[in-house]
């Protein structure tokens, strides 16, 4: 299964089943070593519980794991995904506002499936039955529930019918807004990446005087090579972002089963990854 393509390559964007990935930390490792790929990155939604388990497997596997989050944040009222990668776990500041952040998904979520009790058989208890114990809730457990039901046939079409921002179902979650969220990374000692930022289910690409805003902020690179991101409205975004110094990563978005995205798929060079261990020694300002 080694692919010559993979070879010393990193997968920078991964999610287990301690978010809405479907699968272990442990399954990631072996499946990115079973790739060839050098090293991956765990990036759950708003959780760091998966790093013990992937750094230990990753130990067994023989190639590296890069600890990293993905933080829900937002700007100007549009969703935000900020990925960060060797934050101290001990540092206090980002643990408590990624719990603050997980508690308010259990509300949102609650409340989503009180709404869609009305027209659907779901109730909270079984969505629990979805959500592995302690895991960062969000939309696609709620879509895994009414898979299992007989509602829809998979998570997209969950997504694509009832889950969008725009369904009478959708509830709003609390989101850190993205310029505060790239200081707290920073005083954890670790290294902001813009996710998917052109991804297709946006209303548009992030526009580049904020993307300019959150380079001053302290933003170190910008996840332009994504499976769901628009080509059309990546390219002029990788100009703009290299001229203002930005470094540009690619990753997978990997969910198990939970998505069409494949590990691999899109990967991040060993250079890269190089210059982000500088990034991560550097004294911060
Ligand atoms: P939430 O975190 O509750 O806002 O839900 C957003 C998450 O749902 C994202 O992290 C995606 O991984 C996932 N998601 C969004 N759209 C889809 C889709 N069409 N199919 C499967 N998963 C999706
Ligand atoms: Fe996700
Ligand atoms: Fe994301
Ligand atoms: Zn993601």
């Amino acid at each position: 299964m080694v692919s010559d393509a993979l070879r010393g390559r990193f997968d920078l964007h991964t999610h287990s089943a301690h978010s809405d990935g479907t699968t272990t930390p442990s399954d990631i490792v072996e499946l990115a070593a079973e790739l060839g790929l050098a090293g991956v990155a765990l990036t759950d939604h708003d959780t760091i519980d998966g790093w013990e388990e992937a750094r230990a497997a990753a130990a067994r596997a023989g190639i590296e794991f890069i600890p990293g989050v993905e933080i829900t944040t937002k700007y100007d009222g549009y969703s935000v995904h900020l990925l960060a990668y060797g934050c101290d776990p001990g540092e206090n500041a980002l643990q408590a506002e990624l719990a603050r952040i997980r508690m308010s998904r259990v509300n949102r979520a609650q409340e989503m499936v009180r709404r869609l009790s009305s027209e659907f058989d779901i109730d909270w208890a079984g969505v629990s039955e979805h959500l592995p114990e302690g895991a960062t809730v969000g939309r696609p457990h709620i879509a895994d529930t009414l898979v299992a039901r007989g509602h829809f046939s998979d998570r997209g079409e969950v997504f694509e019918r009832i889950l969008h921002p725009a369904s009478p179902f959708y509830v709003s979650t609390y989101a850190i807004d993205t310029v505060s969220a790239i200081h707290l990374v920073a005083d954890a000692g670790g290294v902001s990446v813009l996710a998917h930022p052109a991804a297709v289910r946006q209303r548009g690409p992030v526009p580049p005087e904020r993307v300019a805003e959150f380079r001053e902020a302290g933003l170190w690179g910008i996840e332009l090579d994504h499976p769901e991101n628009r080509t059309a409205w990546t390219e002029p975004l990788r100009e703009f972002s290299s001229s203002i110094g930005l470094e540009i990563t690619g990753a997978s978005d990997y969910h198990g089963a939970g998505k069409m995205n494949q590990l691999g798929e899109r990967t991040s060079s060993p250079e890269l990854v190089n210059r982000l261990r500088v990034a991560l020694a550097a004294p911060r300002q």
